[in-house]
């Protein structure tokens, strides 16, 4: 994800940081190459013009064109403000205390009478699934959680399989299925033996639909209603674009999310939903799926993603 947009700001970049001084007129045209990198990385049009409105704004200033490199002044600006548009730097607690990165936790909230229940939701074949299980696998093995699946896909037929396989390759408890339940049945029946059974946390995989539809909605919803999920997080491809930012939009209306996680930045996505997102549903994007495989999740951070993009 974002090569084709790295190449095209470090060239804009290059080029101003070159320059000794600049004027108001330097800063304009590299600002509009700037635009048009992110237009064609498939940013939302409102996002690109509050962006470079902000960036130039700031950048103008008789101080930082005064400077002695007012280049790379620009530059930073650029960096901060893709910082505050993909949701500024989060508090880490697992950073203030100094853990090595690989150690930290994922940052979800589980801080409720246990179980504590995470609600996935998202369109078939966004990854819900997957990313199910890798969360799943993380909280046992990094914070030592006892972890609890259930599919709540009662339609598409062997998805309640499909979650259990995952569930004993990962080395996660899935709940035993019972054929002809409703998915609020099953979600009660996977919070009741999570209290039963001294779980941590349960997750919940909710059923997808190639497009938005009411019926999916509703139904997500009246999950929700019957689980008070701690977390509700949104599986959102990266590499659908601008559908993830309106499906993102679409779930935030109707059943509200904690956050988002978006999956194959592995992929050579744009990048344009994930710079997108935020800004425009400000929910947070909390995780990342960055391949197939079950230890392939990443937290997300701003600093480092916008450090990605600027090289
Ligand atoms: P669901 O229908 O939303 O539950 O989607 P699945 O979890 O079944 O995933 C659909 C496909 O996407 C599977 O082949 C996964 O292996 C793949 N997949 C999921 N997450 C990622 C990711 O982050 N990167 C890549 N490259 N593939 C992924």
């Amino acid at each position: 994800m974002f090569e084709s947009l790295q190449e095209r700001l470090s060239g804009v970049f290059d080029r101003l940081t070159r320059r000794g001084a600049l004027s108001e007129e330097d800063v304009s045209v590299a600002l509009r190459e700037v635009r048009v990198a992110l237009l064609e990385a498939d940013v939302a049009l409102p996002v690109v013009k509050d962006f470079v409105a902000a960036v130039k704004e700031k950048a103008v200033g008789q101080e930082v064109l005064r400077s002695v490199t007012p280049g790379q002044q620009v530059v930073k600006i650029v960096h901060d403000e893709l910082v505050a548009m993909l949701g500024g730097v989060a508090e880490d607690e697992g950073a203030q205390a100094g853990q090595p990165f690989e150690l930290r936790g994922l940052g979800l909230n589980l801080n409720v009478t246990p179980p504590a229940p995470i609600l996935m939701v998202g369109l078939q074949g966004s990854g819900k699934t997957t990313t199910t299980a890798k969360i799943a696998k993380r909280l046992a093995e990094r914070e030592k959680k006892k972890v609890l699946m259930a599919s709540l896909d009662v339609r598409r037929p062997a998805a309640q399989e499909q979650l259990a396989l995952l569930g004993i390759q990962a080395g996660i408890a899935t709940l035993p299925i019972v054929p002809g339940e409703t998915p609020v049945k099953i979600a009660k029946r996977a919070l009741q033996t999570g209290a039963l059974e001294g779980y941590d946390v349960v997750m919940l995989d909710t059923a997808g639909r190639l497009a938005i539809d009411e019926a999916l909605m509703a139904e997500v919803a009246a999950v929700r209603d019957a689980t008070k999920p701690s977390e509700t997080l949104l599986v959102a491809d990266a590499m659908t674009g601008q559908d993830a930012v309106n499906v993102a939009t679409a779930f935030k209306d109707k059943v509200g999310l904690s956050g988002i996680v978006l999956t194959r930045v592995d992929g050579d996505a744009r990048g344009g939903a994930a710079l997108s997102m935020r800004a425009v549903t400000g929910c947070p994007i909390k995780l990342l799926g960055t391949g197939e495989q079950i230890d392939k999740l990443e937290t997300f951070h701003a600093d480092r993603i916008a450090g990605r993009i600027l090289g």
